[in-house]
């Protein structure tokens, strides 16, 4: 047996986790909420499976789900989304990004990641006998380096993903880098994977530069959404992409052959809670919040901040403390501290080590504080 990922191990997610779980740690490691998620929508899912909507939806999911959807790209974006030809309801964010790659993915091609990068899109590469070109984000904004990816296209470029607000580092995407993004890709026939799980999660009163406000990058993209970030739900697994009707028709061929359709109590339960946009137009400041409270307790140990804009996380310096490595030491706070963080180094190839460590903030205000009383008394 020959493995397709040789080198890929157990996602650091699920490392750090379990590592928290070995030491009763507080788990500031994998991003997800440990506050409630709202019950007006677990009632609604209550609701649709009591009223029947328990077989299999439209493989392309939902119809007033997508019209929603449609409506609220229009609100937010000024962007005009077919929910018939343009939309697709998918198992989560993740799977997204997957079905989109393979999609378009010839062997050899070539794909701009930028590091740090999620931990999905260099294997998700790999596995369609793609190539990662890596571009590393300028330490300490991590801004992308325009003048760099210049430099890296060749004629076997397929594609460029992009991510904002940015998983890991918080850092979000402006007017100007998606003008640059716009030049760079003009007469090329170069696609654009865009994750923006977490569009919802900017702060700082920043709009979000979703490629849905640009139709012209829009006609090449595929827009990746989870609405397990927008409602505080993320193990319901369930997302969507956004894509010109060609290349949403490819997109379907694949998606139809793996997951063929996805949860149908939940999709009706969401298309009649889109129906209150305030659930996902208070969500930033509610986050920013969050933040805030964090980088005001963190205030109380010798950590770093570094900036972060949005997203769940907030990375921390620790070079002016120890020279260990980032694993070495996220592995031992969990351990001693009793605090479990996320290594940046896991999110590039190369195990770039610039001694940063991800926090995630998307936690109770009683969970923050035990985490940086912990802290405090450890470092
Ligand atoms: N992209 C990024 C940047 C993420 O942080 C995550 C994790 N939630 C995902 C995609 C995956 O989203 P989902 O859980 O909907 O698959
Ligand atoms: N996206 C989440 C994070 O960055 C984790 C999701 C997962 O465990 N795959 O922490």
């Amino acid at each position: 047996f020959v493995s397709k990922l040789p080198d890929v191990g157990t996602t650091i997610f699920t490392v750090m986790s379990q590592l928290a779980a070995e030491h009763n740690a507080v788990n500031l490691g994998q991003g997800f909420p440990d506050f409630p998620m709202d019950s007006q929508l677990t009632d609604l899912v209550n609701k649709a499976m009591k009223n029947g909507f328990n077989q299999y939806v439209h493989m392309n999911g939902l119809m007033q789900l997508r019209e929603r959807i449609a409506e609220k790209a229009q609100r937010l974006y000024n962007s005009n989304i077919n929910p018939d030809t343009d939309i697709t309801i998918t198992p989560g964010g993740t799977y997204a990004i997957y079905t989109a790659l393979t999609t378009i993915l010839q062997p050899g091609d070539e794909v701009i990641v930028f590091e740090p990068s999620y931990d999905s899109y260099v294997p998700n590469v790999k596995i369609n006998g793609g190539v990662p070109v890596y571009i590393s984000l300028q330490y300490p904004d991590y801004s992308i380096p325009w003048d760099k990816v210049k430099s890296k296209i060749t004629a076997r470029t397929r594609a460029i993903i992009i991510n904002s607000p940015h998983n890991p580092t918080g850092s979000v995407l402006h007017e100007q880098d998606m003008q640059q993004l716009q030049d760079i890709v003009r007469g090329t026939n170069i696609l654009i994977v865009s994750d923006e799980v977490y569009e919802h999660l900017i702060f700082d009163d920043l709009p979000h530069m979703s490629v849905l406000r640009y139709p012209e990058l829009l006609e090449r993209s595929f827009v990746c959404f989870s609405f397990g970030k927008t409602y505080h739900c993320t193990g319901w697994k369930l997302g969507y992409c956004i894509s010109s009707p060609q290349l949403m028709a490819e997109f379907r061929k694949v998606h139809q052959f793996n997951s063929f359709s996805c949860n149908t109590p939940m999709q009706v339960a969401i298309a009649e809670f889109l129906q209150y946009p305030e659930a996902y137009l208070s969500l930033g400041k509610f986050l920013q919040h969050k933040r805030d409270y964090f980088q005001q307790l963190m205030q109380q140990t010798p950590f770093k901040p570094l900036a972060s804009h949005g997203s769940y996380f907030q990375c921390y310096s620790y070079a002016h403390l120890s020279n260990e490595s980032d694993r070495d030491f996220a592995i031992r706070l969990t351990r001693e501290a009793g605090v479990a963080t996320i290594p940046v180094s896991v999110f590039y190839h190369n195990e770039k080590d610039d001694k940063v460590l991800r926090f995630c903030f998307a936690k109770k205000a009683s969970t923050l504080e035990k985490a940086v009383d912990k802290l405090k008394n450890a470092v």
